[in-house]
């Protein structure tokens, strides 16, 4: 597979290579050089998950990863069910949240953890991340006990919820967790000068394992094929899907499916008060305003990070730009929208209900509708008690780790303080 950079175009790169450096030169984007399109889609939806999805992910990704690898990569990553639920006659829910931090991160932090380890061979490498909370989790899942692969994760100390700091500060093992005196941007500046710096970086071993990787997006595809695979045959030729988003990843990623050849109709991507897009595909005009706090706050977002992605889709006339339309959501009615699915017997999350409500306002007559489930509703118990009035009881992933002692180290917002940290932890001479 080659790709190239969006902001460079001249910098052209293996698979392996931006899935190690996660970003191009001037901080671009990789992008597919070619994207194949599938002509045998209704033979491949016949397949299990894990066979269709190594068939795939192996047709894009190419001889970089032998056929052999490629089969083991996907079934350690994509361990769990992606099902589609119908909560309507004519609206279904994928959910995305059965992996090990509940949430559909796992599908794309799994996948690259895979990926690097196969890849990294006997060679040691580290990966260095900062977390607000959900990715830390995903991503410490992902690697744990990989051999020759340390993590460390860097967080804003008392600044996330106790939940999702025991959900990843309680590993152990390879997965080593700083609280970090500060807040999360100096966290990301703390991973930023660690890069910067290109002794630290050759000492040390340093990989990217942040959201806008390539990998993630590839394995992201996978699960649009998963859903239409689960659709009765006669409900497959009218589909509209509502991808709630924040940093438009997943979106991404079911346009590729359809430049793949998934026949999916339409797209909607569903937002919270964050309405950037949805105010930019109606004006033309990108005005991000400041991010506001949401009961969806994965995706208090207002300068999405994947955007380039689907721009070049259309810039490269891959897609129509009328498949994408936008839909921002409000508190009020993303409460109402929980209060709706509640009634027709299923219970859901903030991010989730923002998405039904932007499909139900957009869906017309003979479509089918599929709403994207991105969290468990335990993760946001909270919000879903006020909200719904009734209690939610912890699955057991999250219901275990809630009993174990957090493993973290603190240090100050210092970077001379991290470097100490790290030379002395992985038991590298400075
Ligand atoms: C990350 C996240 C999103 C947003 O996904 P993007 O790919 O960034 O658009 C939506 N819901 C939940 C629960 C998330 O964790």
């Amino acid at each position: 597979m080659e790709l190239f950079n969006l902001k460079d175009t001249g910098q052209r790169v293996s698979f392996s290579e931006a899935l190690q450096k996660g970003l191009g030169s001037n901080q671009g984007l990789f992008f597919p050089a070619q994207i194949p399109k599938f002509d045998d889609i209704d033979a491949l939806l016949e397949l299990d998950l894990v066979t269709r999805s190594s068939t795939i992910l192996g047709r894009i990704i190419g001889s970089e990863i032998s056929q052999q690898d490629m089969a083991d990569i996907v079934s350690t990553a994509f361990s769990f069910e992606a099902p589609l639920v119908a909560v309507d006659d004519n609206i279904f829910c994928l959910e995305l949240f059965h992996g090990p931090t509940l949430a559909f991160k796992d599908f794309g932090g799994r996948f690259m953890a895979q990926c690097l380890a196969k890849i990294a061979g006997d060679r040691p490498i580290t990966i260095l991340t900062a977390t607000s909370g959900d990715t830390g989790a995903a991503v410490a899942h992902a690697f744990h006990g990989l051999a020759n692969i340390q993590v460390v994760i860097l967080y804003p100390k008392g600044k996330i919820s106790l939940l999702q700091e025991k959900m990843f500060a309680t590993l152990g093992g390879n997965i080593r967790t700083v609280a970090i005196k500060g807040d999360f941007d100096h966290c990301q500046q703390l991973v930023k000068s660690a890069f910067d710096d290109a002794k630290v970086r050759e000492d040390i071993h340093l990989n990217s394992a942040n959201s806008i990787n390539i990998s993630r997006l590839l394995a992201q595809v996978c699960y649009y094929f998963e859903a239409f695979a689960q659709l009765p045959e006669d409900k497959r030729d009218n589909v509209v899907i509502s991808i709630p988003s924040g940093n438009f990843g997943n979106l991404t990623a079911a346009m590729l499916a359809k430049t793949m050849g998934l026949p999916i109709k339409h797209f909607v991507a569903a937002t919270n008060s964050n309405d950037t897009v949805p105010r930019f595909l109606k004006t033309g005009e990108w005005a991000p305003a400041p991010t506001v706090a949401t009961m969806s706050n994965a995706m208090d977002v207002s300068q999405p990070n994947n955007w380039p992605r689907i721009e070049a889709l259309f810039e490269f006339d891959y897609l129509d730009k009328d498949v994408l339309s936008g839909q921002a959501v409000d508190e009020d009615y993303t409460q109402l929208a929980m209060k709706q699915l509640a009634q027709v017997g299923y219970v859901s999350e903030p991010h989730a209900a923002v998405a039904y409500r932007a499909l139900t306002k957009q869906l017309s007559e003979g479509q089918t509708g599929i709403f994207l489930g991105t969290a468990h509703p335990a993760k946001f118990k909270e919000s879903v008690e006020n909200v719904l009035g009734q209690p939610i009881s912890l699955p057991p992933e999250l219901a275990e780790c809630a009993g174990k002692e957090i493993l973290s180290v603190e240090l100050d917002n210092d970077f001379d303080q991290l470097k100490d940290y790290l030379y002395r932890e992985l038991n590298i001479q400075p």
